[in-house]
Order: structure tokens, then C-alpha cells, then sequence
């Protein structure tokens, strides 16, 4: 594919990109996307996804369908069938992304034996507000349910899980990032830094931290691209999939207002 003919369209649901994020880093996400060559749609929604193209509804209703051999879905993570089965085992139903809800202590309604944690349940705040399928979420209830094991091993009890929400940080390019850490808003350069940092930073042992470094380097003297898409065709598997650096990531049935996906149109 020609990148330098490729319109690339990012279709965004919420009414602005990254609605995790302050207004403001929203918008500067929106001007960096704008300057790689991203046209953003918020408040759009996709609505079907084709062999050579996909429907696109705009906030007024209406639908255009949009020549496209590649569309990128991103909308949401769903959970390891490993949630169902223990939702068929336990008697408890699921949510829509497959997630089991969980007591605020993270185990089974029924089961206090079972723990379970990370994107296969689904954790609310004392708001109401479910908390986000991220890693510092999953980190964080790993080690809660460690402790709280060895506590009982004790018998003593615990207090609830509780996330500690230390900031949002989110890459969009080469120098390109936004970060919301505690007040501190910072975009450009200056987050893109401490995106690179924060990563390295939670990566286990010195010798992946050094590999990572030299990748990253390497990646960014030679302007290389990190990600590689290898795209099965639909032919062969019935489905189209995309695997992200060994990761497999298949596009779920479209579902209304959360829909939001990054497609590529050729010319
Ligand atoms: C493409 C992508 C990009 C992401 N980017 C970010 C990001 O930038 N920042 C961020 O914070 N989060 C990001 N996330 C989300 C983050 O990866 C998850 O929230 C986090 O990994 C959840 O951790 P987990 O332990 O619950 O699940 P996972 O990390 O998925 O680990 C679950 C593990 O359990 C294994 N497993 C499944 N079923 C079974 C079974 N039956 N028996 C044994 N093992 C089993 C799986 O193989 C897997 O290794 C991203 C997710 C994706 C898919």
C-alpha cells in the first residue's frame, strides 16, 4: 500500500479523540493526528464493515459508505473466555465485553475462594463509573489479590480494592504524545519523554529494559516502524484478522455508540 496516497479516517464514537483526557490534550491529540496525515470523524460511528468497504454514520444519522480494503478496529478489548466459563461454573452472567462483575474485594459473588481480576472483570468505582480495561488497572489488582491471600493466610481481613489512578499517558507518533498526570498536562516532546520512561520504568529485569532501548533507538534513527500488520485475508479464515506484534485482535460484532475503528481508504 502507498502510504503517501492512503486516506487514513479515525472514527471515533465519543465527540472528541482520547475522551479519557482533559478537553485540551484532546484537541492538541487532534491537531498531532491532523499533522500525520489522520482525519479524525468524532462523533461517528461505524455501522458496517465490508470486504471493500465500510458505513460510517454521522452524529445527524446519516450514512456514507466509504471505499476501504483495510479497516483497523480498536474499539474495546473483550475478555478471555476463560470470564464465561467461570460465569457458566459460578452461575453469574456477563457483561458485553464478556466481563464478570466481581465483588469489591475482586472475587466471585458466591465464591470468596476465587479471585478474579484484570480485563476479564469488571471493577466498579465508588462513583459507579467501571474502571478502564488498562494494565496499571490489572497491575494493581494483581497485587491486591496477592495480598490479600497472604492476609487471609494470616486471618486478617481486607479492605477493598481500591485503583489508584496515577495519570493517563497516550502516544500518538514520533514525538507525539499527551500525559494528565495529577493536574501536570503536557503534549508534545515533553510527553512523548516521559511516555518512553514510564514504559521502561514497569518493564521487568535490566536486560529487557536494555533490548527495548536499542529497539526503540534503532526504530527511531531509521524512522522504522515498530508494528507490524500481518493481515490474514478473509478468504482464508472467514474472518479478517490482524496480529499486532504477536498479539490477535478480532474485530467483535459492531455495537452502536462504542464503535470506533481506524480505516485506511485506498486513493
Ligand atoms: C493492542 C492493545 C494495546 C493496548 N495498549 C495499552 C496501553 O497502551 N496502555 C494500557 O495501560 N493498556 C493497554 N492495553 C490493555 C492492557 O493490555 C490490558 O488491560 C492488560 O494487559 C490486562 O491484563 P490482564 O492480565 O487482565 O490480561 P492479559 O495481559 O491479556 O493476560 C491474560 C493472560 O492469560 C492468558 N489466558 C487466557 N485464558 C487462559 C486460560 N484459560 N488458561 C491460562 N491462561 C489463559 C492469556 O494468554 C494471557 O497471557 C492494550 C491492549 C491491547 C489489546
Amino acid at each position: 500500500m502507498d502510504t503517501e496516497t492512503a486516506r487514513v479516517l479515525l472514527v471515533e464514537a465519543a465527540d472528541r479523540v482520547l475522551p479519557g483526557f482533559p478537553e485540551s490534550l484532546s484537541r492538541k491529540a487532534a491537531r498531532a493526528l491532523e499533522q500525520l496525515g489522520v482525519t479524525p470523524l468524532t462523533g461517528h460511528t461505524v455501522v458496517d464493515v465490508g470486504a471493500g468497504s465500510a458505513a460510517i454514520q454521522s452524529p445527524a444519522g446519516e450514512v456514507e459508505r466509504i471505499g476501504a480494503r483495510t479497516a483497523v478496529w480498536a474499539a474495546g478489548v473483550s475478555a478471555s473466555n476463560l470470564a464465561a466459563g467461570l460465569g457458566r461454573e459460578a452461575g453469574l452472567e456477563l457483561d458485553r465485553a464478556g466481563r464478570l462483575t466481581v465483588r469489591a474485594d475482586l472475587t466471585l459473588p458466591g465464591h470468596p475462594d476465587v479471585f478474579a481480576l484484570g480485563d476479564m472483570v469488571r471493577v466498579q468505582r465508588p462513583d459507579g463509573t467501571p474502571l478502564p480495561g488498562l494494565a496499571p488497572v490489572a497491575m494493581q489488582q494483581g497485587r491486591y489479590a496477592a495480598s490479600a491471600i497472604r492476609r487471609r493466610l494470616r486471618n486478617r481481613p481486607s479492605r477493598p480494592f481500591r485503583y489508584r489512578d496515577k495519570g493517563n499517558l497516550a502516544t500518538i507518533g514520533r514525538s507525539k504524545a499527551v500525559a494528565d498526570i495529577k493536574g501536570l498536562r503536557l503534549s508534545g516532546f515533553p510527553a512523548w519523554a516521559l511516555w518512553l520512561l514510564v514504559h521502561l520504568f514497569y518493564l521487568i529485569g535490566f536486560q529487557n529494559r536494555l533490548l527495548v532501548v536499542l529497539r526503540w533507538t534503532i526504530s527511531f534513527l531509521t524512522r522504522g516502524r515498530g508494528a507490524r500488520l500481518i493481515i490474514t485475508s478473509a478468504e482464508q479464515t472467514g474472518v479478517q484478522q490482524a496480529t499486532v506484534n504477536g498479539a490477535s485482535a478480532t474485530p467483535p460484532p459492531l455495537s452502536g455508540r462504542e464503535a470506533k475503528a481506524a480505516l485506511t481508504a485506498a486513493g
